[in-house]
């Protein structure tokens, strides 16, 4: 099929398709079609604007977006939201699997931390999002690259941060012999006879990363935003 400008489309264009098997009824399908604008009456203009907003972190309240137009109810709203999750789920799920969310090894040092959220609802309503308690520890883990200081971040939700929470998530994503900077929370005492490299960091001092230089302020920083963002999406 052939994408056409169409006028009698809401959307402005359509698949076409001329082969003679339509006897010369030209066959038209929605540019929506197997898309995940498929069945909504929202206009693409304004799921455009809404993924624009989301990627921003949603910072931009409900009661704005409606007055943006972006959506005439909360119910569409939290419905798009919902959608834009999906993918979100989707594509990390497809990266799980393809990467096996490994970090560490020679050239990445990682650093580890628990936090504890207080999940904060956005929008009054609704029920919580992915198995989310009102508080809920979170587990960190960022590969931080040697030479380009690039950063990969795992985070987990964890019932409690005791060492058999914590320990099989970090012998899962963690490649054995690598560096782990923590603090010194005595769940991770066992992490050099696990086969790291374990240094601890008293979280008054800076620490700074023997091989790059990176300091635990850099790596705060990063936790503090990251953070954020999870505040932001649940
Ligand atoms: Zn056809």
């Amino acid at each position: 099929m052939t994408l056409k400008r169409r006028s009698n489309s809401g959307d402005q264009f359509a698949w076409i398709c001329r082969h003679p098997v339509h006897l010369g009824r030209p066959k038209q399908t929605s540019v929506r079609h197997n898309s995940i604008f498929r069945r909504s009456k929202v206009s693409l203009r304004k799921w455009i604007h809404f993924m624009y907003r989301f990627c921003q972190g949603l910072r931009l309240r409900q009661i704005d977006m409606m007055a943006d137009e972006i959506a005439v109810s909360s119910a569409t709203l939290s419905k798009m939201a919902k959608k834009l999750r999906d993918v979100c789920v989707t594509a990390v799920e497809r990266m799980r699997r393809r990467t096996g969310q490994l970090i560490g090894g020679r050239r990445e040092f990682v650093v580890i931390d628990e936090s504890h959220f207080r999940h904060k609802r956005k929008y009054g309503r609704g029920r919580m999002t992915g198995g989310w308690k009102r508080k809920q520890w979170v587990f960190g883990m960022l590969g931080v690259q040697h030479d380009q200081g690039r950063r990969k971040p795992i985070l987990r939700l964890v019932e409690k941060r005791s060492r058999r929470h914590l320990v099989p998530l970090i012998a899962r994503h963690v490649r054995l012999g690598s560096s782990i900077i923590s603090d010194e929370w005595r769940a991770y005492r066992i992490l050099p006879d696990l086969g790291y490299n374990h240094h601890t960091v008293n979280h008054s001092r800076w620490y700074v990363e023997p091989h790059t230089g990176a300091h635990t302020q850099h790596i705060e920083r990063a936790w503090r935003s990251y953070k954020e963002q999870v505040h932001t999406y649940f």
